[in-house]
């Protein structure tokens, strides 16, 4: 018997530590652990003593024989995996534990933003003696994209919350949340009055199609519509167009398939999850019955994970269709893509595809994945009617939708105070620490996680080797006296922060935010029931 791992690993490598056969693959260090789409057990080696299972923060490790149904590909993709990546070294990672030098006896650190990567930063900081992190979020409740992003039907990948939340609540940490760092302080006011600053404010714009009719009525990007779903204050009154029968969404990563997946699928699936009231009675009214997924590229290309893709071919009621006529696969394109027909996975994502071309449908709705198709027009006079999509050879369709979702990646924001790089779309950064555009220097006390620092790619579990070398560049400089010392104090910041932002909301009130959110989904027989705009989330703070 051995263990699997399956869809919802977000690759934090949590497991990998206390396995004691050291059987989990890729772990930190190894050169194709910033790209794998999940980890694998190899189970030749495997000894079944579940520890790992227990340490998943996801819940995404079974027992083979346990495996749900619609995971059991995943027995064999782990196989496959180590069919190709022998088991090789199987000594224990060392274990690598921080602390402030000898002479640091306080130190205090603000973290801008409280998404996966400030968690992981804030974890590894606040486990040392001396040391206090204040958490600072332009939102009322901490998790960044976990809550705003994270479609509500991974609940799985959800859970992974729970963890954060337990670092929020160790007592040398403060939450300092419905805080906008630019708006209510300054970076320079956080570093008078904290040693360092890291900023891990994530990826708030999008990347633009740069087409015309783009900014036309019904011509949405994920960001919003995704936010829209899991219920951020900033967008919960936003309308979509639910009325036609077709919707598009352009690109294909895993945004764009879960994008695909909340049209698609009817608004019965996600009653018991954590969507947005206001999202879950528009699904119910929505008439779309096809969901055209369109990638520029061929299938080789695709740029969704192999579990997503999976996911979408079992999706009760939805069938899952190509066009024949798209989907071949090209010498020229295994070889730019850097692919081999052997290659991990590919035959396991080409059958889906393959599959979906010959398929004929049965089901009341559709997704059908477009390929090599490039958006050159969106339709309409004052909203979206058709988006044209244009083949390498000129040859152009014109597909009529009313609603067009543009999943083709986010780009991080530029922050008043700290140097951006907007060609790069990311603050310029050397292993984490913030440095001057022009000379290459590092600037003191300066640093940054996450998104903001390596661009909006990887899965949360991402986020905690890129917040490590974050931290450790921290802790290297000031171990090197590079990092200058506060002239303000913890009790004066307080005051200034208080008197900027009267309605922060603090860990008491976050937890009541918490209490009345899974109060009222224990009620109702769902997970949470989100509190959609900012006046009823300070309400909720504030115990009223
Ligand atoms: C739609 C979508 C679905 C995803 N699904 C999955 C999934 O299923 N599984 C998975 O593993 N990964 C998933 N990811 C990836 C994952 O969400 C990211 O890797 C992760 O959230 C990046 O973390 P971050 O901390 O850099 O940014 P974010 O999560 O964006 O956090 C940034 C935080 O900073 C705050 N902030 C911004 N500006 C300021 C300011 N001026 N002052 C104070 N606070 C500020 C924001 O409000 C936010 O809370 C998904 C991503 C997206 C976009
Ligand atoms: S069940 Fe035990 S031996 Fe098997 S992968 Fe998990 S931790 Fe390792
Ligand atoms: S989520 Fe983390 S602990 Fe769970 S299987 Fe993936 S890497 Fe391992």
């Amino acid at each position: 018997m051995t263990f699997v791992i399956t869809q919802a690993c977000c690759n934090d490598a949590s497991c990998v530590a206390v396995c004691p056969v050291q059987c989990i693959r890729p772990r930190p260090g190894d050169s194709d652990f910033a790209t794998t789409e999940q980890l694998y057990i190899d189970p030749a080696t495997c000894i079944d003593c579940g520890a790992c299972a227990y340490e998943c923060p996801v819940d995404a490790i079974f027992p083979e024989e346990d495996l749900p149904p619609p995971l059991a590909d995943f027995r064999d993709i782990n196989a496959d995996y180590f069919a190709l990546h022998p088991l090789e070294d199987v000594r224990p990672l060392p274990v690598k534990r921080h602390r402030l030098p000898d002479a640091t006896t306080e130190f205090r650190v603000a973290v801008i933003g409280a998404g996966p990567s400030a968690m992981y930063a804030v974890a590894e900081l606040s486990e040392m003696v001396g040391v206090s992190v204040t958490v600072l979020e332009r939102t009322p409740t901490p998790l960044g994209l976990l809550r705003a992003g994270v479609a509500p039907d991974h609940e799985g990948t959800k859970l992974i919350g729970e963890r954060f939340s337990r670092v929020l609540q160790r007592p040398n940490v403060e939450c300092l949340f419905n805080v906008e760092v630019g708006r209510d302080v300054s970076v320079a006011e956080l570093l008078i009055h904290h040693h360092a600053v890291i900023c891990a404010v994530g990826a708030a714009d999008d990347r633009k199609l740069g087409i015309p009719g783009e900014d036309l009525e019904g011509s949405v990007s994920a960001r919003e519509f995704v936010a829209w779903y899991n219920g951020h204050p900033d967008y919960s009154d936003r309308h979509f167009d639910l009325s036609g029968k077709r919707a598009v969404v352009i690109g294909n990563g895993n945004v764009a398939l879960d994008v695909a997946r909340v049209l698609a699928r009817p608004a019965s699936a996600y009653e018991k999850t954590t969507m947005s009231d206001v999202a879950l009675e528009a699904l119910r009214g929505s008439a779309i019955e096809e969901v055209m997924v369109v990638g520029r590229r061929g299938q080789v290309f695709g740029a969704y994970s192999t579990a997503e893709l999976l996911a979408l071919e079992r999706l009760p009621g939805v069938d899952l269709l190509a066009y024949p006529a798209e989907v071949s696969v090209t010498d020229e394109e295994l070889v730019t893509a850097g692919l081999e027909e052997s290659s991990f996975n590919f035959a396991r994502r080409r059958g889906v595809i393959d599959a979906a071309a010959r398929r004929t449908p049965v089901s009341p709705r559709r997704i059908i994945m477009r390929y090599r198709l490039k958006p050159t027009a969106l339709i309409g006079e004052d909203a979206v009617r058709g988006v044209v999509l244009t083949e390498a050879d000129g040859t152009s369709e014109a597909v009529e939708t009313s609603l067009v979702i543009r999943a083709v990646g986010f780009r991080a924001r530029s922050m008043p105070g700290i140097p951006f790089d907007s060609s790069a779309g990311i603050i310029p950064n050397d292993a984490g620490r913030i440095v001057d555009p022009d000379t290459g220097r590092p600037l003191p006390g300066l640093y940054c996680a996450g998104w903001v620092k390596r661009g909006p790619s990887g899965v949360i579990g991402t986020n905690r080797t890129d917040s490590a070398e974050t931290v450790a560049s921290l802790l290297e400089d000031l171990a090197d006296g590079r990092v200058p010392q506060p002239v303000g104090s913890s009790t004066d910041f307080a005051d200034l922060i208080r008197s900027r932002q009267p309605y922060l909301v603090d860990r008491a009130g976050w937890r009541r935010i918490e209490e009345a959110e899974l109060g009222a989904g224990a009620a109702t027989g769902r997970t949470r029931v989100k509190l959609l705009n900012s006046a009823d989330l300070l309400k909720a703070a504030r115990g009223a």
